[in-house]
């Protein structure tokens, strides 16, 4: 299993510097993470999601927390190849409205009665104070899955207040609010190609 790539001290590339998206320029302050990086991180923990999996499964139970995981959720997926069967479902899960300030999680499973018996797989977009994550892991763990496994793709550690163990993260991320690939502001941004940090400006800092 790998540690997440730490990128808290990195500095961010200009947007000039990548391809973003013409209207999206002069809203984000710069990217954090290239669509690249991304994408070949998300190929290694599909192979450490198929090493995990590898000596025997009672069938992986995909789940997608929507929307934000969707990017994640499908590149992740089509790079995964164990010999077991998978089948996929979504969450509905939010906390974050219109601005960007916390609140109660709110969960929805559109699949409920897929999740007994199976090892169930949890694609998250972010991990931010863990709330939401906590609320998911508690409502599936009264579903009587056989296990319970967390890939996340961002960990955003700064803010933390619950413990949160996922076994399969992707980066380590500062505490400024992102966008892109898949992660969204008042559901504009999740076509951007890179992650980005928001400009505080768009959301009236
Ligand atoms: P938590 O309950 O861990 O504080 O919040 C997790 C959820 O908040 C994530 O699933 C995501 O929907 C949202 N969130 C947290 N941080 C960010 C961020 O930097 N950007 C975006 N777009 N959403 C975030
Ligand atoms: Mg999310």
């Amino acid at each position: 299993m790998s540690e997440p790539i730490d990128v808290r001290d990195r500095d961010l590339y200009a947007p000039e510097q990548l391809p973003v998206a013409a209207p999206y320029r002069a809203d984000i302050e710069g990217v954090v993470l290239p669509r690249g990086e991304i994408e070949d991180r998300v190929a290694a923990l599909a192979d450490e999601i198929a090493t995990h999996y590898a000596d025997g499964s009672a069938g992986i139970h995909a789940l997608c927390v929507l929307k934000g995981a969707m990017r994640f959720f499908t590149d992740l997926l089509d790079r995964l190849e164990t010999p077991h069967p998978i089948s996929e479902g979504a969450i509905r899960a939010s906390r974050y409205g219109m601005d960007t300030s916390g609140g109660e999680a709110e969960i929805e499973f559109l699949q409920p009665e897929a999740i007994a018996g199976k090892d169930v797989l949890v694609i998250e977009d972010i991990v931010d104070e863990g709330h939401t994550l906590q609320a998911i892991l508690d409502e599936i763990q009264a579903m009587r899955p056989n296990s319970v496994e967390v890939a996340v793709l961002l960990d955003k550690p700064a803010r933390r207040v619950t413990e949160i163990d996922a076994r399969f993260r992707g980066f380590v991320i500062p505490d400024e609010f992102v966008v892109g690939y898949g992660l969204d502001y008042a559901e504009q941004y999740r076509d951007l190609r890179h992650l980005a940090v928001l400009d505080p400006s768009i959301y009236g800092d």
